[in-house]
């Protein structure tokens, strides 16, 4: 089995069945994994897993002490404005892009080690890390540790349940894993360090930066603003720890096909560029699975992009020594797709302006999945999948012999909702091409092919 099959540890109700469909759990199987993953009494290498709950715990108290003591309006501004702003971008900057995606690099570690301190610290880097390069590799397949279609849950224990790695992995494949943060500044087990704690990160290094980071930030808050305040920000990052985990539920469309003509380029998996991870967090995350290593997401006029003004401001002071951006190629590749907006004033954009618009009669249906959600739609008696995988070819015909076979497979029932996404997205294209060159082909004199 490849490494990428291997490294993280199976849950008991394992990635795929016999057949070979991903398997949901119940709900019952989900919570009993979870509280299988965090018994450190029954082995000391569930700790990794346990100590990311553990400190969702210990925040708790922060926030019942702010909910009955320090209540106010504007604090409640700062926890959510901590939360939802600050805490997530300082997760795309430091988790995603460096930790994970090595879209930068710092010019020195102390920079390196501000930018993983930058706020309260929740839960190690290895959590979110190796289980992210699964993601990619093998996003809304079985495999994927937080495949949208297996269900919220699915998504919400994912951390526990499947981010952490094997604990039998060969010295070989450990030292790939532990390959995966050796840039990050954490300290690594060795091989038999990892035999025995089952982790690659050192425990020492995890709970001795916890706990200075905490001392810090609470001093840090308590004298900007008591102990109200800081009873607040904690709060905050524990509202961001457990909400973290929604986004990779919502950020794949709830397990169904939403893709928006025109805003989500990549047709391959499920992702979407949602506007308030984008805006708030910079996670335009159909981009970034366009480009998972470019140090920008925000590649259209309103992508605001938060995350990369933090790495381009670091990078103008010199903290930055190098990033990725591929904006440029982005904007060169698929604002010239057929199911894009064109901007292109070169002279053939007529002509592309012409196909779209035939294209769009063609399928007229490009937000279907509003559409199907609707009551009163025709398909109504099927299930929300069913629709949102069937709508795009509704009552659509190929017009030209040259589109027969692709429309046969397309309307083949045994085809899986995924398969039959991508094929469409392939089939929307070759019918393009088709009516692009045949108006190239004529000089663009008619609208009437
Ligand atoms: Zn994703
Ligand atoms: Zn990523």
């Amino acid at each position: 089995m490849a490494f990428i099959d291997n490294v993280l540890q199976q849950p008991a109700y394992g990635w795929i069945d016999q057949a070979g469909n991903l398997v949901i759990p119940t709900k019952k199987q989900l919570f009993t994994e979870a509280f299988s993953r965090i018994n450190v009494l029954a082995t000391r290498k569930n700790w990794i897993s346990a100590i990311s709950w553990l400190m969702a715990a210990c925040m708790v108290p922060f926030l019942l002490v702010f909910t009955f003591k320090y209540f106010s309006l504007p604090l409640l501004g700062l926890l959510v404005l901590y939360s939802m702003v600050i805490m997530s971008t300082q997760g795309t900057i430091w988790f995603h892009r460096y930790s994970t995606h090595r879209s930068y690099t710092f010019s020195h570690p102390v920079w390196r080690f501000i930018t993983q301190n930058l706020v309260l610290r929740t839960f190690p880097e290895e959590i979110y890390v190796v289980s992210h390069h699964v993601h990619h590799a093998k996003s809304d397949q079985p495999g994927d540790p937080y495949n949208a279609q297996a269900g919220l849950l699915y998504c919400m224990l994912s951390d526990v349940n499947h981010q952490s790695i094997a604990k039998d992995l060969s010295e070989a494949d450990y030292t790939k894993a532990a390959g995966f943060l050796r840039h990050t500044g954490v300290w690594i087990n060795s091989y038999k360090d990892y035999q025995k704690w089952g982790s690659i990160a050192s425990p020492v290094y995890t709970v001795g930066l916890w706990i200075l980071n905490w001392s810090f930030w609470y001093t840090a808050f308590f004298l900007i603003g008591g102990h109200g305040l800081a009873c607040a920000l904690f709060s905050g990052a524990f509202f961001w720890l457990v909400l973290v985990r929604a986004f990779n539920y919502t950020g794949h469309g709830k397990g169904q096909q939403k893709h928006v003509d025109g805003v989500d380029f990549d047709r391959r998996n499920l992702s979407l560029n949602q506007i308030r991870p984008g805006l708030f967090s910079g996670e335009w995350h159909n981009n970034h699975h366009l480009y998972p290593s470019s140090a920008r997401a925000g590649f259209l006029r309103y992508q605001l992009d938060l995350a990369w003004l933090y790495i381009l401001g670091l990078y103008k002071l010199g903290a930055i020594a190098s990033y990725r951006d591929n904006k440029k190629e982005f904007l060169q590749k698929y604002l010239r797709e057929p199911m894009g907006q064109t901007n292109d004033k070169s002279a053939d954009s007529g002509r592309i302006r012409k196909a779209t618009a035939r294209f769009h009669q063609l399928f007229s249906d490009s937000q279907t999945v509003p559409e199907a959600a609707k009551n009163n739609h025709p398909k109504k008696s099927m299930s929300i999948q069913e629709r949102s995988c069937w709508d795009p070819l509704r009552e659509t015909l190929p017009e030209s012999g040259a589109f027969t076979e692709p429309y046969a497979h397309l309307t083949n029932p045994d085809l899986s909702c995924q398969q039959f996404n991508r094929l469409l997205h392939q089939y929307k294209q070759a019918v393009f091409e088709v009516y692009h060159r045949q108006l190239t082909d004529d000089g663009g004199a008619t609208n009437s092919v």
